[in-house]
């Protein structure tokens, strides 16, 4: 994974000081998209200014971005983001920005759409805005984008010094997009705190090099609280299209909480499984989320943890319709050749499964893999 991670040998991890990080600034409500330009302003940030997106948000938001931007006096462009955070998008996006002379890349658009933005913006040390469409994971207040190759197989991590300047989400597009996206990102938001737990209670590093703050923790299980206090209920509103405080709080979990959580709180084994998972080809149907979720629940089963605390999770999961078996991700039928590619992949070298307080094969993976399955198969 990261050469952040692979450079901490024992010696330094000892050495390690609790360590957090976040976003200068977090805007979230509806219709903050005309708060774009203004927001900028508030920051500093002249332009002119690079806005990666999706053709679909360019339809729906780019005259609000002309108006917005307009009345601050910043210059724009906007370039379309082709679907993949892949190195081909990084280039083109790096060209365009080069070619316009932008000083700050605004990504408006899913997390993939995000990554390109940080990644471009990250080659040419220029400040960079996250303006997430989906609530659907924890990437738009990171410091990190995941790369895939041009056919989405996760390829690797690219690391930057700084957080975003400025997330500003608008909730009235969270409200308009599709309740699985907002479901997804509740799956990779449930992971925060078992992840940032593990990682606390095992001393490994977390995703910024240091040791797991109190601070980092208590955001990581207030993320949780959440979700179990407002999931079902913030799910309900998009499939109404309302806006409703459950669904800012959600929001707000999905977002803000789980992306400072899973940073400075840490990343274990769901995370690992997600990326073994991506080596099967019927995975890449579903969301990053819905992967981190059954993840999570095999996170819990090689842990051991008690079955009160895993069944809360699978009912959780399936209250709002996050999968919780191989059948849920398309792999029914998955064969054992198939599973022990995952978990290889799983525990590879550098992978955030090595932050648990145990060693962890692939061995145990495939058999938590199995477990996980099984009992959610089976439970009533
Ligand atoms: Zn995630």
């Amino acid at each position: 994974m990261s050469s952040l991670v692979a450079a901490l040998s024992p010696h330094y991890a000892a050495r390690m000081f609790l360590t957090f990080r976040s976003p200068s600034r977090y805007v979230q409500g509806p219709d903050a998209t005309s708060q774009l330009g203004r927001q900028l302003q508030l920051m500093g940030l002249t332009g002119p200014a690079l806005i990666l997106a999706s053709a679909g948000s360019r339809a729906r938001s780019g005259s609000l971005w002309a108006e917005s931007l307009a009345a601050a006096g910043i210059p724009l462009v906007v370039h379309e983001f082709g679907g993949e955070s892949s190195q081909d998008e990084i280039d083109s996006g790096v060209a365009a920005a080069r070619a316009s002379g932008a000083e700050v890349i605004v990504g408006a658009g899913g997390g993939k759409t995000l990554d390109t933005a940080r990644a471009i913006a990250g080659t040419l040390g220029l400040a960079v805005v996250s303006c997430p469409t989906l609530a659907s994971n924890d990437a738009p207040c990171a410091a990190v984008s995941v790369i895939y190759t041009p056919d989405s197989v996760y390829e690797r991590l690219i690391f930057y010094p700084r957080n975003p300047d400025l997330v500003l989400v608008d909730t009235t597009i969270i409200a308009n997009a599709p309740r699985r996206y907002l479901v997804s990102g509740m799956g990779d938001a449930l992971a925060t705190w078992f992840e940032a737990r593990t990682v606390a209670e095992a001393r490994t590093p977390n995703q910024v090099g240091g040791l797991t703050t109190i601070t980092a923790k208590a955001l990581a299980r207030l993320c949780y609280d959440t979700l179990i206090a407002d999931g079902l209920e913030a799910a309900n509103a998009v499939d109404a299209r309302a806006v409703t405080p459950a669904l800012e709080r959600i929001v707000e979990a999905n977002t803000l909480l789980s992306g400072l959580g899973f940073e400075s709180g840490g990343l274990a084994i769901a995370h690992s499984v997600h990326n073994g998972l991506t080596t099967a080809g019927p995975t890449h149907a579903y969301l990053h989320g819905e992967k981190v979720a059954f993840g999570l629940v095999v996170q819990l089963v090689v842990e051991g943890q008690s079955s009160d605390e895993i069944d809360t999770v699978i009912r959780f999961c399936r209250s709002v319709g996050l999968p919780t078996t191989l059948g849920g991700l398309g792999l029914a039928d998955a064969d054992d050749d198939t599973i022990r590619v995952i978990a290889e992949r799983t525990v590879a070298e550098g992978e955030t499964a090595h932050n648990e307080p145990f060693g962890v094969s692939a061995r145990m993976i495939a058999d938590g893999i199995r477990a996980a399955d099984a009992r959610s198969r089976t439970m009533a």
